[in-house]
């Protein structure tokens, strides 16, 4: 097949129409407008800057009333979370769990049940939904019943070879039919890393090799298929310093495995009209990833309903240029595209293999740049559902985001349900944001990690490091889970 045509950013920055009448500077924040757009903010009596986005939200989106965010969430399930919650907030109890998790102490077969057990009724319980299918699906039911969708993830990360990415995408395609029995819409998308079925020599190498076509457009690349924009004229080449050799033919046949087995799970999605949402990586990686992800986009996305969704994250410096150029392209292909925004998960990574190399890391100087560009790409793809194209999910435990993106579809006039908007959280975690967008009516999945829990251990870390300590994104979800629990033990004994 045909390769497509990558333009050049700056060029499409400069000739695309601008989404809204205001814009006509280059950057996206001018095609679509910031979303935090009040000029000069006021200050509300506890001294946080009152803006347009509070004045709109505060009517429809409300954090406050801890009550009625967990009406739905039994007492049990609620002190149950509240002492999971402040159990990974206390540091030094996560940093010995973590020191004995990776030392030698867990190879003694007695400490190692002990402590699996430990984790299976705390951790486990409380991050992933359960050891199979069957078990996420029930709980998948409790979200339904609370209002709630389920994304579906098989929690399998790397495979090293042939055979293990077959079995993982039995895994995945056991996962799709599981969804069968359960009720409609019940389960938003299917969630897959691509390193769970494509050896990650292969997408080094195809990365490599995409990377200097990007370079020097003359280097043909015989198997590539169709595809979207992966780069723009930002993106970071350092990862490839020397002209790659050619794919073996044992590396094409590997690629075209691979091929096989997301066209595969994308059939079987499209079958079930489940979509399917491939998760961002290491971007040393992620030009592979985006390449397979938008070449089966290309088959499955259709008519309005986008059946396989790529990740943008948006610490990446290059991250709104390269979702504008694809969405672009997309557009001009006649394809339905979606994609999930994140934020970014491997920041420190980046940093030290950029470091490593001598370059600047790709990802954003400041924290503030990275809300800046979120709350962008964010407002760029609400203008686009709104004008009936793709469909997009805002993954994020930022509730300053969560703010701004309902008073942009409030603007806009996005309707809240069956429209291709999901805003989505980790199982286990922001369950405040959650509840307060589902109560604005808004369409809210949780991303539910299931599997025996040796397999989920490496996210069971992330989630460990990512939830210590008092400014952790689960600081109000503990605060608030103890006022409702304190009120309605008042209310029990008087
Ligand atoms: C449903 C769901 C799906 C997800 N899927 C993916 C995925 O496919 N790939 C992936 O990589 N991540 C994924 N994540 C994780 C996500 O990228 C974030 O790590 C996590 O959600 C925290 O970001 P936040 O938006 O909730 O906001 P916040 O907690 O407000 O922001 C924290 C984030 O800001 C960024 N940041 C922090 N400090 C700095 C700094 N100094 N400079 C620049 N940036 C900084 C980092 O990205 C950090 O994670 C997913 C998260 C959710 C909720």
């Amino acid at each position: 097949m045909a390769n497509r045509v990558i333009p050049a950013a700056s060029k499409l920055l400069k000739t695309l129409r601008p989404l809204n009448s205001a814009a006509s500077s280059t950057t996206i924040s001018a095609i679509s407008p910031p979303i935090g757009y009040a000029e000069k903010p006021l200050q509300s009596p506890s001294g946080h800057a009152i803006t347009a986005a509070d004045t709109i939200t505060d009517n429809i989106f409300n954090l406050d009333d801890a009550d009625k965010l967990f009406a739905s969430v039994s007492t049990p399930t609620l002190l149950r979370a509240a002492l999971n919650l402040h159990a990974v907030a206390f540091e030094p109890l996560v940093d010995m769990g973590m020191w004995v998790m990776k030392s030698r102490l867990m190879d003694t077969p007695l400490i190692r049940d002990v402590i699996m057990g430990i984790i299976r009724y705390t951790f486990y319980e409380h991050f992933c939904a359960g050891e199979n299918a069957v078990a996420a699906g029930r709980s998948v039911l409790e979200l339904n019943e609370a209002g709630l969708r389920g994304m579906l993830v098989y929690a399998l990360e790397y495979a090293g070879d042939n055979d293990s990415c077959d079995r993982n995408l039995q895994g995945f395609l056991d996962t799709v039919e599981a969804t069968k029995s359960l009720p409609p819409s019940s389960v938003s998308f299917i969630i897959m890393k691509i390193t769970a079925i494509c050896p990650m020599r292969v997408l080094e190498r195809v990365s490599d090799l995409l990377r200097w076509q990007h370079k020097d457009p003359s280097f043909k690349l015989p198997w590539k298929l169709d595809t979207l924009p992966i780069f723009s004229d930002n993106s970071p080449l350092y990862h490839t310093l020397e002209k790659p050799e050619p794919l073996t033919p044992d590396e094409e046949r590997d690629l075209e495995l691979v091929h096989q087995r997301l066209l595969k799970l994308s059939q079987k999605c499209s079958e079930a009209n489940v979509p399917l949402s491939v998760d961002a990586e290491y971007s040393s990686v992620q030009p592979a990833i985006d390449y397979l992800t938008y070449s089966s986009a290309i088959i499955y996305n259709k008519d309005d309903n986008p059946i396989v969704y790529g990740t943008i994250q948006a610490y990446l410096k290059d991250a709104k240029e390269r979702l504008l150029l694809a969405t672009k392209a997309a557009d001009d292909m006649g394809i339905p595209m979606g994609f999930k925004v994140v934020r970014g998960a491997y920041m420190s990574s980046e940093a030290k293999v950029a470091s490593s190399l001598g370059y600047k890391s790709p990802i954003h100087d400041s924290i503030e740049d990275t809300h800046a560009c979120y709350n962008d790409c964010a407002s760029f793809m609400l203008e686009k559902i709104a004008n009936g194209s793709g469909g997009v999910v805002l993954a994020s435990h930022n509730v300053e985001s969560g703010k701004l993106a309902v008073a942009k579809a409030h603007e806009i006039g996005i309707g809240k349900v069956r429209q291709k908007l999901e805003f989505a959280q980790l199982y286990g975690m922001a369950e405040s944001l959650s509840f307060g967008l589902r109560n604005a009516g808004f369409q809210v999945s949780k991303y539910m990690p299931f599997g025996p829990i040796e397999l989920v251990l490496p996210y069971l870390l992330r989630r460990a490091e990512e939830n210590r300590g008092l400014l952790s994104a689960s600081t109000q979800d503990r605060q608030r889970t103890r006022e409702v629990l304190k009120r309605r033990l008042k209310a029990a004994i008087f």
